[in-house]
């Protein structure tokens, strides 16, 4: 029997060695990847661009004009180093972020202290308990194979215990725990810390290198690229030029494989399937990719969308049962990224770097993100003369913003922002909240990550091939977790497995 999609309208059908489903930065190094080998490729796209969560926009004044803004993910940290050899590789140039001046701590009473350096200005006891937890959790990274965290030693306990129960057995310093947790709950899985694990903590944090990594600003937000992030991913797209098929969301995906005849059920009317797992995982075999505007006939496929969505795609036969209910526990956090731009950096005038925290507060952090780029009025290149704030607001914040009507949403905003920085927080010249909840191809912010108990029942599920499909997202990397680096990370390695493969049985 056929499906709707295989006998609805006409569309044309190729013939590639790799179908790439997915042209976020994953995709997109996957198949430039195997195109520099000398395979062919095709690649589609649901959106009608490129980039995925990394996306270049705009967002006018209140006199008409447009100003630059980076929708999702802008920032490179220094151990991001295959994202950084790729940006050198592709042309592009950085930008380092501005920091000079003080910080602002907002305290749980809402006190507001400037200060300079790495330590918060919390009480010697509260500094402590937060060296502690920093301390602890950067002995756990070292203790974790971050492309492994399931065979840690106690990986089952650390996994059946959420990241807040977990500082609560460590300390009793409320304030320590919030200033510790923000960096991985609201700051990273965008989800509240008694939703996840001490051990998907301890892999967000592995990922980046170290915990102390995690929590200095000036090493994970260190550097955005010049034209914004998407140009890695439009680069890429320009080398593949017209393997890349946009607005066309794959809706089924035929694979080939041996059905085992022990499951049919002929009393129950179950046919042949393959439940229990395929034989030669990573193997060249079919696959037949059906998308709104192509179907593509391919010996293998790399599935470069988000886990979340992997469920939008009917497969023929229908996945293993091991592999869809591993890919159901990953579920997006939800973070709205805010972004307000003023005539000047106000905040610099007052010795202020733009930097703030306030853990616990609705919102916990924010930023100067000031463009830097080719000046349209004179032609050179350097700094935006407006002053743009960065901020974010996460998991259930962000759900009871969405929840008020707009400009009651927008005063509540900007008012956190201007109990960091001064009443002038108050008076963006625009605003705009990046809303990827809602994007269809997207449905959250900033990714993926495991439910309690999750990663250390199936994380070793999560990268292993289904027959001739491969997954690769930043959702289910080691290194740059969550990252775009990590997303290229994992498209790369997806075309080299098939690379090899190749290889190998040729
Ligand atoms: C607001 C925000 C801020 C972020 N900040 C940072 C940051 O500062 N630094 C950083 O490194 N990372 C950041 N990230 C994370 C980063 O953007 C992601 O890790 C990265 O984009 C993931 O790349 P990917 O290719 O794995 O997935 P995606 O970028 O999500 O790409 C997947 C692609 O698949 C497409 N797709 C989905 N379903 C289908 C289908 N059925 N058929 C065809 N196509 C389909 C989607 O449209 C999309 O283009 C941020 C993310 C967000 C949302």
């Amino acid at each position: 029997m056929s499906t709707a999609f295989e006998t609805s309208p006409a569309r044309p059908t190729l013939e590639r060695d790799v179908v790439v489903i997915g042209a976020g930065p994953a995709g997109l190094m996957a198949a430039y990847t195997l195109k520099k080998a000398g395979k062919s490729v095709a690649v589609i796209e649901a959106r009608q661009r490129v980039g995925g969560r990394t996306w270049n926009g705009a967002v006018r004044d209140i006199n008409g004009t447009e100003h630059f803004i980076e929708i999702g993910g802008q920032w490179i940290s220094p151990d991001q180093t295959r994202l950084i050899s790729l940006v050198d590789e592709l042309g592009l140039k950085t930008f380092k972020r501005y920091r000079d001046g003080d910080s602002v701590y907002l305290s749980p009473d809402g006190t507001r202290h400037t200060y300079s350096g790495d330590l918060m200005p919390v009480s010697d006891t509260t500094n402590a308990e937060m060296e502690k937890l920093i301390g602890l959790l950067n002995t756990k990274v070292m203790e974790m194979d971050v492309e492994r965290p399931w065979e840690m030693p106690d990986a089952t306990a650390l996994d059946s215990i959420s990241f807040t129960a977990w500082l609560k057995q460590h300390s009793d310093d409320q304030e320590a725990i919030d200033n510790v947790s923000i960096f991985v709950a609201s700051g990273m899985l965008t989800k509240p810390a008694h939703t996840f694990s001490a051990l998907q903590a301890i892999l967000m944090a592995a990922s980046a290198g170290s915990f102390s990594n995690l929590v200095d600003e000036d090493f994970i937000l260190d550097e955005r690229v010049v034209g914004g992030m998407q140009s890695v991913s439009l680069k890429m797209a320009e080398y593949l030029g017209d393997d890349v098929f946009l607005g066309s969301p794959v809706r089924q995906l035929n694979w080939t494989t041996e059905r085992d005849p022990a499951t049919a059920d002929q009393l129950n009317n179950v046919v042949a399937d393959v439940r229990n797992g395929v034989a030669n995982n990573g193997a060249p075999g079919e696959v037949i990719a059906y998308a709104d505007e192509v179907i593509v006939k391919a010996a293998n496929a790399v599935l470069a969308v988000p886990p979340n969505l992997y469920h939008r795609i009917q497969y023929v036969p229908p996945m293993p049962r091991e592999q869809m209910v591993a890919h159901q526990h990953l579920s997006m956090g939800l973070v709205i990224k805010i972004h307000a731009i003023y005539e000047t950096p106000f905040w610099r005038a007052k010795g202020l770097s733009g930097t703030g925290f306030g853990g616990g507060h609705m919102v916990q952090e924010v930023y100067d993100n000031t463009n830097y780029g080719p000046n349209a009025a004179n032609g050179t290149e350097g700094e935006d003369p407006h002053g743009v704030l960065v901020s974010f607001i996460s998991d259930v914040h962000a759900e009871a913003m969405w929840a008020l009507p707009e400009e009651e949403r927008k005063h509540r905003i900007l008012s956190e922002l201007a109990a960091y920085l001064g009443e002038e927080a108050m008076h963006p010249i625009a605003f705009y909240l990046s809303d990827m909840g809602a994007e269809e191809w997207t449905r959250g912010a900033y990714a993926a990550s495991y439910d309690l108990g999750g990663l250390s029942r199936w994380g070793d599920l999560q990268n292993q091939p289904t027959g001739p499909i491969y997954y690769a997202c930043s959702d289910i990397a080691a290194e740059g977790y969550q990252h775009v680096d990590g997303a290229v990370r994992q498209g790369e390695l997806a075309a080299n497995s098939i690379l090899q493969y190749a290889t190998v049985s040729a």
